[in-house]
C-alpha cells in the first residue's frame, strides 16, 4: 500500500539515517517520489493514525533507541532545484552543500556561508541554520511552501517568524517541501574563498571525524557553551561511548555504540554541572526525538 507513494523499506535500521550513528530501527521508511505523493502519503496516513516522523539528514536530532512502529518519512528523491537570473527554487530534500556549490558556480551570493552545513534545505529552514550568527538561511528566503492541514500553501518570508536557530516551523506541524530564494550577484573566486576558509575552520576547530549532531547546546546570550563547559572540566567526560569532544566541548561525539541514552545521559550531567557551577542553564540545539 505504502509504495504507491514512493520507495518503501521495511524493518530498516536508522544507523546511517542519523549523524550520531545511533542504532534505532523503523518500521516503514518512505522515500517519497514527489511533493504531491508527499501529500498524499501524510493524508493516507492521518486517515490511517500511522504514525509518522519526518527526517532530513539527521544531522541536529537525537533519535530514541525503542524501534519506530510508525513511517519516517524521507525527502531525499524531493531534491530538484533550479536558477531563473537571481532566483532559486529548491525542493526540501536538497542537499544545502550541493545547493550552495551551484549557487555559487553561477555567481550568485546569499547563502554561501552555508555549504559546510550537512542537512537538507527542509531541515535548515526548520531550525533557522546558520554559520555566522547573523547569516542565516533567512536573509535571502522569498517564499516557503509547505503542506498544512492536507492542503499546499505558500507563506511569505514576512509571515515566518525567525530567530537564533528557531523558525516558527518549530511551533506547528507543516511539512516543508519548497522554497524560493531571491540572491545577489557576487564573485564567484571570493564566495569559494569563504566557503574554503569556513570549511578549514570546521576542520581545526570542530571533531569532524567522529559522529556527532553539531553543537549540542545553543550559545547562552553573552557566553559560549563550548567555553563553559571545557572550564567546568568536562572535555573528555563520557558516559560509554558518548564522549565530550576534546576538540571542542559543545560536541558530543559517539566513539563506537553510543546509544541515546547514554548521549542524553550525557547532556544531562553537562547542563546539572553547568548550572551548579555558573548558574546557567544550558539550552539544546539538538533536538530529542521520542516515539512510541
Ligand atoms: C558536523 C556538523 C556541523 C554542523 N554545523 C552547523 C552549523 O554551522 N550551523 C547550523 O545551524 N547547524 C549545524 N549543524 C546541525 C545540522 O546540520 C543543521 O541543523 C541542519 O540544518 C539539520 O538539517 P537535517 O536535514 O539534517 O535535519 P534533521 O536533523 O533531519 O531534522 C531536524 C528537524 O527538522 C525537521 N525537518 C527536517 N526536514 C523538514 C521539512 N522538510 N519540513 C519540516 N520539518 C523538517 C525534522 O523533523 C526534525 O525535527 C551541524 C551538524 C553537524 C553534524
Amino acid at each position: 500500500m505504502l509504495n504507491k507513494y514512493g520507495i518503501v523499506l521495511e524493518d530498516v535500521s536508522l544507523e546511517n539515517y542519523n549523524t550520531y550513528g545511533i542504532k534505532t530501527k523503523a518500521k516503514y521508511l518512505v522515500k517519497v517520489k514527489d511533493i504531491n505523493s508527499l501529500k498524499e502519503l501524510v493524508s493516507y496516513l492521518n486517515k490511517e493514525k500511522m504514525p509518522y516522523f519526518l527526517l532530513g539528514k539527521g544531522s541536529n536530532v537525537i533519535l530514541p533507541d525503542n524501534p519506530f512502529s510508525g513511517v519516517i518519512i524521507s525527502l531525499e528523491n524531493l531534491n530538484h532545484y533550479s536558477f531563473d537570473h537571481n532566483t532559486l527554487t529548491v525542493e526540501a530534500g536538497a542537499i544545502l552543500g550541493l545547493v550552495v556549490k551551484d549557487a555559487i558556480k553561477k555567481g550568485l551570493k546569499g547563502i554561501e556561508t552555508l555549504g559546510s552545513i550537512p542537512g537538507t534545505v527542509g531541515g535548515a529552514l526548520y531550525g533557522n541554520a546558520s554559520f555566522y550568527k547573523d547569516k542565516t538561511i533567512y536573509d535571502h528566503v522569498k517564499e516557503v511552501v509547505v503542506i498544512c492541514n492536507e492542503e499546499i500553501k505558500t507563506i511569505l518570508r514576512k509571515d515566518i517568524k525567525t530567530s537564533y536557530r528557531y523558525s516558527s516551523f518549530k511551533d506547528c506541524n507543516d511539512i516543508i517541501v519548497k522554497a524560493t530564494f531571491t540572491l545577489e550577484k557576487g564573485n564567484i573566486e571570493e564566495m569559494q574563498e569563504e566557503e574554503k576558509k569556513i570549511r578549514e575552520k570546521r576542520r581545526e576547530t570542530q571533531p569532524i571525524e567522529f559522529k556527532n549532531a553539531g553543537s549540542v547546546f545553543k550559545n547562552p546570550i553573552g557566553y559560549s557553551a563550548g567555553k563553559l563547559i571545557d572550564e567546568a572540566g568536562l572535555k573528555g567526560y563520557h558516559v560509554n561511548d558518548a564522549y565530550v569532544s576534546l576538540k571542542h566541548a559543545n560536541f558530543i561525539v559517539n566513539k563506537g555504540k553510543a546509544t541515546s541514552k547514554d548521549i542524553k545521559e550525557l547532556i544531562a550531567i553537562i547542563q546539572n554541572k553547568i548550572k551548579e557551577k555558573d548558574n546557567i542553564t544550558l539550552e539544546l540545539e539538538q533536538q530529542i526525538i521520542e516515539w512510541d
